[in-house]
Formats: structure tokens, sequence, C-alpha cells
């Protein structure tokens, strides 16, 4: 029988070490009573995002952050002198009124500027928002409003996005730009600029936040599947999760990289690596807004760009570029890792096979700030034949140590980690949301303390992740399951297939089929009975799609996954057909 905290009393250690050593102690996340416990005599030394910066300029002060400009031109900048006007701006955050707990927003592509602002603000003691550009206008306002931003910091390339909702923010006293040029004009009032906000201050400045446990950033889910949720990150989350990416077994960040960071600074804190690299020393490398294949393959080559991050769409187009142009150098590339949905395997293969490029598949989410697992190969598969490992790559991965998974059923019993048995995946850990912002109440979280993540996975014996699809998007036909995923994958295999979409459209007789979405290379000419049989080896027959469309492209979310939703209402009102 477990034994439970109240059946502890004085003088009975033993039964005090079984609780301390029991699965209930370890899921419940109830505290002993401390005056039962030996406390550790270490310093309680609060785990803060300044003093990741405080150790880049000890340690890396001429490691660099370098960024494409809009104009195209280059602009370094070392993590001395970053850290010289971090000081100065989150010194002037004080002149703008903000304090302690405020929100601070940026509307703003992955730069210097926005670099510094992911110390400034959260070095000022308040909470950095980053808003995503690619939002519609209304989802824009409910989110600052419902954020309460104080300040919104803008990349003044992005105003003509910006200007049209000032009118509905309701509590934002002051709009920051930069990257302005000298004719300059705006609508937005109350409005400093960046440089002269630097310029006016100076870096005396004590970091503000002394408490580990504050909240440094907010980020809203993308809305793929719903409305807008918040999570709030706090100091002590956001450096775990950085000492998290930089173990082997997730990125494994060193000072000899260069980190291209393609993965936008309003996704999910562009997965951490703003943080992770400047505490390895790393060098940063910034796109800016050149996101096309052409332009990230001049950086990879002039920057000798080492680890570069984003999402499969990125990488289809960088994959064609490198194609069109083998002459560029990307022998410097050691990993390309990916995330956000699932890289198909025939790209990791082909990256791997053709280019020597190392695929690193990711999982995460905005929830887990965002870094959950990673597919690293490990000794134990050394014998694998080249398609085993493919296979095997193309799974989501192991979970980074600060994070727990497991699979459940319907009834939220567990299942094994057998590879076989599927089930809602659910993770717990030192990142780990626990409660939406502004949210008491949400079914996300389990009783017994787990965050449920709305996907669908098995589990191998070794604890590799394999997502099948998530729980909206799997395919129920005939009472039976089928992976919109595995399909996609299957389906992005085909020599004349660049991207391939998979939906659930409603069927009287099996209440629902798949519908695959295809748009096929430019030189590509296969038509649906051609796909049909390229699948059918692999595949039971009834996860056959009944139907292809051939599309120029796929509608994408704000964050360049395939947008679903939307597919769904294109193909039911027929403007995909
Ligand atoms: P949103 O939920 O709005 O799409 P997120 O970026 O937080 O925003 O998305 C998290 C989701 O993205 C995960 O729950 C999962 O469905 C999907 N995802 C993330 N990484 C992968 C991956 N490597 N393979 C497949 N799906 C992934």
């Amino acid at each position: 029988m477990a034994i439970k905290n109240a059946d502890i009393t004085p003088g009975t250690e033993e039964k005090e070490l079984e609780y301390l050593t029991s699965r209930e102690f370890r899921d419940s996340v109830q505290t002993v009573r401390k005056d039962k416990l030996m406390l550790g005599l270490m310093m309680n030394f609060p785990l803060t995002i300044d003093r990741i910066l405080e150790h880049a300029r000890r340690l890396y002060p001429h490691r660099e952050v370098i960024t494409k400009l809009p104009n195209g031109e280059i602009h370094r900048q070392n993590y001395l002198q970053t850290y010289s006007r971090v000081k100065r701006m989150a010194k002037a955050l004080g002149t703008l009124g903000v304090k302690e707990g405020d929100r601070v927003g940026t509307f703003a592509w992955n730069n210097y500027q926005h670099l510094e602002l992911y110390y400034a603000i959260p070095g000022a003691g308040a909470v950095c928002h980053t808003l995503n550009i690619r939002l519609f206008p209304e989802q824009l306002t409910y989110i600052i409003n419902h954020a309460e931003d104080k300040v919104i910091f803008i990349d003044a390339t992005l105003l003509p996005l910006f200007e049209p909702i000032a009118g509905s923010l309701k509590g934002v006293e002051h709009f920051v730009i930069f990257n302005h040029g000298s004719d300059f004009k705006t609508t937005l009032p109350n409005v400093s600029f960046y440089e002269d906000l630097i310029d006016a201050s100076d870096d005396d400045f004590e970091w503000v936040t002394k408490d580990e446990n504050s909240a440094m950033g907010l980020c809203y889910t993308s809305g793929t599947t719903g409305e807008p949720k918040g999570a709030l990150y706090s100091h002590r989350s956001m450096v775990l999760h950085t000492f998290g990416i930089n173990q082997s077994s997730g990125l494994g960040t060193a000072e000899t990289d260069a980190v291209l960071p393609v993965v936008p600074q309003f996704h999910a804190m562009a997965w951490g690596l703003p943080y992770a690299c400047l505490m390895a020393g790393a060098n940063l490398v910034m796109p800016g807004p050149h996101l096309k294949g052409p332009a990230l393959l001049d950086l990879i080559d002039k920057e000798k760009v080492t680890v570069a991050a984003g999402v499969p769409s990125i990488w289809t187009d960088l994959y064609h570029t490198m194609k069109r142009c083998p002459e560029v150098d990307t022998s410097s590339m050691r990993v390309l890792m990916v995330g956000g949905s699932a890289m198909p395997r025939a790209l990791i293969e082909a990256y791997e096979k053709e280019k020597g490029i190392n695929v690193l598949h990711a999982w995460g989410m905005t929830e887990l700030s965002p870094l959950g697992t990673v597919c690293h190969l490990q000794s134990r598969h050394q014998h694998l034949s080249d398609s085993e490992k493919w296979d095997t790559k193309a799974c989501q991965g192991t979970p980074v140590f600060g994070v727990e998974t497991r699979i459940v059923d319907e009834e939220n019993n567990e299942q094994p980690w057998d590879g076989k048995a599927v089930g809602e995946l659910q993770v717990r850990g030192s990142w780990v949301i626990r409660q939406y912002y502004k949210l008491e109440k949400s079914e996300s979280f389990t009783d017994d303390g787990w965050f449920r993540t709305g996907d669908v996975a098995t589990i191998s014996p070794e604890g590799y992740m394999k997502l099948t699809d998530r729980v909206k998007d799997l395919v129920k036909s005939g009472g039976e399951w089928i992976s919109s995923v595995e399909l996609e994958n299957a389906l992005m295999a085909h020599d004349d297939v660049l991207e391939a979409a998979v939906i659930a459209v409603p069927d009287e007789k099996w209440a629902e089929r798949p519908l695959a979405v295809v748009v096929r290379t430019e030189q590509g000419s296969v038509d649906s009975e051609g796909l049909r049989a390229f699948l059918a080896p692999n595949f039971a027959k009834f996860w056959l799609p009944d139907r292809f469309v051939f599309a120029p492209q796929i509608p994408k979310t704000s964050v360049g996954k395939f947008d679903k939703k939307r597919i769904r209402v294109q193909v039911a009102d027929g403007t995909l057909n």
C-alpha cells in the first residue's frame, strides 16, 4: 500500500525514506513537511536571465551577433557591446515608466535589437512579450490587450502591419521604433526611437529581478488548433530550458558554433537559441527579414554557419536552392535543427546523404518553452541499416533531461513504451507550463500534474517518441484511426511531390476519409493514380486517400505549418479542389 505524507510521524525515518522514494511522491507535487527534511547546505543562487548575459560578457566578449539588415547590409556587434547596450536599454525602460512585472511587447524580425530586448526587458524586471508579426489584425489586437502590454517595440519595416491596429490597443502608453530610415513617418502616437533611448541612457544599472520565479517572457500559441493562449515563462524555467538545450542530448551548443535561428523570435522564443548561444558563447547569425532559400544559403556560406534551426517548409525551400546552386559552400554546417511540424523522412535522408548535414529532429511546444524531445542516434543504433537509420531519425526522439513524457489512453491509463501502443502524449518538467496566463481552469492539465499536449504518439522501449498526429488532425475512418502525418511523410518521399497535407473530410459511410492536398515540384507530373500506387505497398487499403487535390500551394499558419483549419474550410467551400 502506498504510504501517504500524513502517515509520517516523528521517529519513523524508514517510512519517510520509503515515501520519499515512492512513486506516489514523485507523481504528486506535494511538499513533505519541511521540519522532517534535512535540507542541503548549498547557495540558493537565483537562476535569472541576466546571469547568462553576465557570463557571455566575462567569457565570450568577442563572440558576435551578426544581423542581415533590411537593406541587405551586414551588421556585426560583439557580446561586450551587446551587454552595454542591453544595460542602457534596461535603464531606459524605467524612464518610459516600465515597472517590475509590466508586459513589454516586441514586433520584430530576428535581429540584434530584438536580441537586446530579450535581455533588457527581463533585466528591467518586466516581461518580454513577443508578438507574432504574421497574425491577423484581430488576433494581434486581442493578444496585446489580453497581455495588457504597456510599451511595444516595433521594427520600422513592419509598421504598415502594425499601424492599422494601434487605435484598438487599450493600455499601450509608448511605442519604440527601430530600423527606421531618415524619411521616417508614422501615424502612431507617443513614439520614441530606440537609438535615442540608448544614447540618452548609461550602463550604470543594476538588474532588477532577484526572484528566479518572476515572470520574464510571454508567448501566445499561434492558435493552430484554437484561440491563442499565453505561456508565461519564469527566469528559472528559461534558464533551466537553456541548460536543457545545451546538453549534448539537446543541441549541444558550443563556443565554436555559429547558429542561424530561422525560427522567428516571435515563435516560442526562437526555440530559446538567443539564450543558449550566449550561455555557450556561440555566434548568433540573425537573418532579419531575409528568409528565402538563396538568402539563407548566402548567410550559411559567408558566416560559416554550423547550426541552423527552423520549421520543415524552410528546409524544403533551402534544399531546392542548394540543388540549384551546388557551388555554394555549406561544409561548415554540422546540424540542421528542425521542429514545429514533422520533418519528412525523405528530406532528412536527402540532407544527410547528399550534403552530409546531420538533421536533428526535435519536438516542442510554446507551452514547453519550447524544447521537449530531440532525436539523436545513440550507440545502440550503430548496427542499423541506412533505411532503419532514416526511420529512427524521422521520430521526434527522446526527452531532454528536465522533461518527462508518457502516453495515455482515453481514460488516462498510462500505455506501455513498446513502440506500438498509441496514446495522447503528456509531459511534465521544470520548463513545462502549469497554467495558461489568465486562464485558471483548463482541460490541458491532468489531476496528477501532467500537461496534455494534444499530440498522439507511440514511445519505443528505448524512449523514442514518434508523433502520429495531433488529436484534432487524426482521421477516423469506420472507427479506425488514420495518421495524417504518416501519409504526408510518405507522399513527400515521391520525387514529384514538393509538399503534401492530409485532412479528414466527412463521409456518409465511413464518418471520415483522408484527402490529400499535394503541391507538385516544378517538373512533377504525377497524378492521383500514380500517388495511390506509390502509397499502396506501405499502407492498409483503407488508409489510401480517396481524393488528391493538386494545388499551387498549401495554406500555412503564421509560423509556417500546414494550416489544417484553413485547408478544411477551403476544401469544403471548393476554393481548393
Ligand atoms: P501551435 O500549437 O499554435 O501550432 P506551437 O508551435 O507551440 O504552436 O506548436 C506545437 C505543436 O507543433 C506540437 O503540439 C506538435 O503538434 C507540433 N510539432 C512540434 N514539433 C513537431 C515535430 N517535430 N513533428 C511533428 N509535430 C511537431
